[in-house]
């Protein structure tokens, strides 16, 4: 079965690897895709998430990094992609996260499979990790060290080296 993880990944946290990795071994093939049309402004430039969730996600054989416009049931036909695969941590998530699988299935009968966050990620998001850099915190427990280093240099203006 071929999976597609859709996000905005801005950046890529270690709650979304954790779901990468435990994916990558449920399915024969895992996309993981950059949504262009985020109404959340980004930090990062597509090109730079997509290099980030490279670095990242090098161990894992059957995982490929992509991105897409438009509505992601689409990209799934697309691609070929038989589910889409989604992260739960709280009940907010459940919420917004329902409300899209029923959509997404009704608009072109693509059903969604959610895992449930590692305990140690469930407080894990983009945005806390930005939070916490922006304001000269520690982050590296919730993202990679390359991606620790690139937080500080675009939002403390660090030189990367
Ligand atoms: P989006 O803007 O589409 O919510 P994100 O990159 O924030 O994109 O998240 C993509 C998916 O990963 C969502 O299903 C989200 O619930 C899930 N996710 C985000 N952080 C975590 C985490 N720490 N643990 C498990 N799932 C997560």
């Amino acid at each position: 079965m071929h999976a597609l993880y859709p996000g905005s990944f801005d950046p890529v946290t270690r709650g979304h690897l954790d779901l990468i990795g435990r994916a990558a071994g449920m399915f024969g093939k895992l996309t993981v895709a950059i949504g262009r049309n985020s109404r959340k402004g980004g930090v990062f430039s597509e090109d730079e998430r997509i290099a980030l969730l490279e670095a990242a996600c090098a161990r894992w054989e059957n995982v490929t990094i992509g991105s897409f416009t438009g509505l992601i049931v689409d990209h799934a036909l697309k691609i070929g992609a038989d589910v889409l695969v989604r992260g739960l941590r709280n009940c907010s998530d459940f919420e917004f996260e329902a409300t899209m699988a029923v959509t997404n299935r009704a608009l072109k009968g693509v059903e969604t499979v959610f895992l449930t966050a590692d305990p140690r990620y469930a407080y894990t998001s983009s945005t806390l990790v930005k939070e916490i850099v922006t304001h000269g915190g520690d982050a590296s427990a919730y993202v990679p060290e390359d991606v620790h280093r690139a937080l500080r240099a675009k939002l403390l203006k660090e030189d990367p080296t």
